[in-house]
């Protein structure tokens, strides 16, 4: 039998001692199920965490994750599709009220996009070309943050995201965190806007 890799194993059993023990009667609570108001859609990079970032407890939020954290326009249900397969479960099963398109800086899957180089990684060449109609530009902070809004627009192409909105029962957001300040920049109509608060 194959064992655990070590840094699983040792931080199953620091949580198992700490965490668990602290916080039981919230599992418990959350073993009756789950109702999170908001919905994050992150990148995969193992550098965000919202839940560390946001200070959520379990059960909190609704993460979705993929590569660069993006939202693929409508396209109906004719293929697998993981991403609005579980949008389709965070609005129309646990009807959360906001979902935030969480993207940030130096992000990998943003970077192969602009490499000429990606068609020997198919998948992700595949996925960042939903950005092609992204205005081109050389400068990677503005094309990560493009990409929010691209996403942003993408959820409103969802027919249950569209019906959700208009009844004013959902809010779509986008953000970008700075690394390695951690800083989220909101996503206003025009731009993005530091919230940081420590300042
Ligand atoms: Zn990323």
């Amino acid at each position: 039998m194959v064992s655990l890799p070590r840094i699983l194993a040792e931080g199953y059993q620091r949580f198992r001692k700490n965490r668990f023990q602290q916080e039981e009667s919230l599992f418990q609570e959350l073993a009756q199920g789950q109702e999170p108001t908001v919905a994050v859609i992150a990148c995969v990079d193992s550098r965000i965490y919202a839940t560390e970032i946001f200070d959520a407890k379990p059960g909190d939020l609704f993460i979705i994750r993929n590569v660069a954290g993006l939202v693929p326009p409508y396209r109906g249900a004719d293929e697998y599709r993981s991403t609005a397969a579980a949008l389709e479960f965070a609005v129309c099963h646990l009807q959360v009220q906001h979902i935030v398109v969480l993207g940030h800086q130096h992000c990998g899957g943003i970077k192969a996009f602009t490499q000429p180089d990606m068609e020997h990684t198919e998948h992700i060449s595949a996925w960042m070309h939903q950005l092609k109609d992204v205005a081109p530009t050389n400068d990677i902070t503005l094309l990560e943050q493009a990409a929010i809004r691209k996403s942003v627009e993408n959820l409103t192409s969802y027919p249950f995201i569209q019906e959700q909105i208009a009844q004013k029962k959902l809010t779509v957001h986008g953000a970008w965190i700075a690394l390695p300040s951690i800083e989220i920049h909101w996503m206003k109509t025009v731009g993005f806007e530091n919230i940081n608060m420590q300042k």
